[in-house]
């Protein structure tokens, strides 16, 4: 039997998750509580019903599943709530702002013993599952480093995420999902943190940010997100010891060129104003590979039913606390080096 599910905010994303649910096989859709009466009035006028306070959504007892799609400050205590009325939750991305906050609902949620988890949709993204496909398969060889990047030109949002207050800015809003997928992607323990934040439209929080991460078996990520980027660069870049892959945005197809034989003898050198150069002459057909990986396939429904099974205890969540605390340990000491303008070394398995 399908789980009722009332979604906490009807806004952008809110209502991405009552559309979502409307078309699920594993949720029903049982209304939304916002603390805009407007937003309930929408809601109403669309034939979802409006419950009247979160009180009275934590005393529906027929309501199994809450999903916070509130802004990223009001995470903590909605969840913190909405556990201990033993309701399981699912809180929007960022999960909180900070790794004290999150332990804080992870203590909320084992004391419950009901599912608490994240909503990391960005794992369905089928330029991250190409990456990973590729990684996973040892296309590339041993992966030196791997470049993730998102470029938009509109500056950051004018709403709550550009007050800090409310949780704004580019590293928590688009930060957290790009260190995900990059830990998906990479499992090796995390030996230090260096980050830069931009204020080009906004100057409380960062407009945009440009992160490395470096890992304990060598490899290296580096991940840039820009608000003031018109001509952006390629979504994806991994670098491995027999190739390279490429996504040049996140609608098309991954690039390979991988090497079949590393010596050259004809290397025809590249003339450029200042001379000639043969170590960055371009490689040709006879010493590599060149192909185009298809987009995997990916069903983000696949979210709420792994979420639903594990309710009933017939599969572990997907996100897990300690995947939530990795990622919110590396924003961390994101914000840590900003602050102290300098490289953190950290210890994170
Ligand atoms: P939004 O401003 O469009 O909507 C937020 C809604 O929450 C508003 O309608 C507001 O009235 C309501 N609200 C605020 N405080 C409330 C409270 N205490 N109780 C009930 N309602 C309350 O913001 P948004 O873009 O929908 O973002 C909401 C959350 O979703 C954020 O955490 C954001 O980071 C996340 N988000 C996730 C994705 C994703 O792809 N996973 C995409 C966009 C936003």
């Amino acid at each position: 039997m399908k789980k009722k599910l009332v979604v906490i905010g009807y806004g952008g994303m809110g209502g991405w998750h009552t559309q979502h649910a409307l078309k699920s096989d594993v949720v029903e859709l049982a209304g939304i509580y916002d603390i805009k009466q407007e937003r309930c009035e929408l809601a109403e006028s669309r034939g979802i019903h409006a419950y009247a306070s979160f009180e009275e959504v934590l005393a529906d007892e027929s309501v199994e599943l809450l999903t916070l799609a509130v802004p990223n400050d009001m995470h903590e205590p909605l969840a913190v709530k909405a556990l201990a009325a033993g309701k399981n939750v699912i809180s929007e991305k960022p999960v909180t702002l900070d790794c004290a906050s999150l332990q804080r609902m992870i203590d909320a949620a084992n004391a419950s013993g009901k599912i608490f988890s994240v909503h990391q949709n960005r794992r369905w993204d089928v330029d991250f599952l190409a990456m990973k496909k590729i990684y996973d398969e040892g296309t590339l060889g041993k992966v030196i480093s791997i470049e993730s990047r998102i470029h938009g030109s509109r500056g950051i949002p004018s709403d709550w995420r550009g007050q800090k207050e409310y949780g704004g800015g580019m590293l928590y809003d688009w930060g957290i999902h790009l260190i995900d997928q990059i830990l998906q992607i990479i499992k090796a323990p995390i030996t230090g943190v260096y980050c830069r934040f931009e204020n080009t439209t906004n100057f409380e929080v960062d407009d945009g940010f440009k992160l490395t991460i470096d890992f304990a078996d060598g490899a290296m990520a580096y991940i840039e997100v820009g608000t003031l980027n018109f001509l952006p660069m390629p979504r994806f870049y991994m670098r491995g010891m027999k190739g390279t892959a490429k996504i040049e945005d996140w609608r098309e197809n991954t690039k390979i060129v991988t090497c079949k034989a590393w010596h050259e003898s004809d290397v025809i050198p590249v003339e450029t104003a200042a001379g000639l150069t043969k170590t960055m002459a371009p490689r040709d057909e006879i010493t590599t590979d060149t192909f185009e990986m298809e987009r995997p396939a990916s069903d983000v429904h696949d979210y709420y039913r792994n979420i639903v099974k594990a309710i009933d205890g017939e599969a572990t969540q997907l996100v897990t606390h300690a995947e939530m605390m990795k990622v919110m340990r590396v924003i961390e000491a994101g914000f840590e080096s900003v602050a102290k303008g300098q490289y953190i070394k950290v210890d994170i398995q």
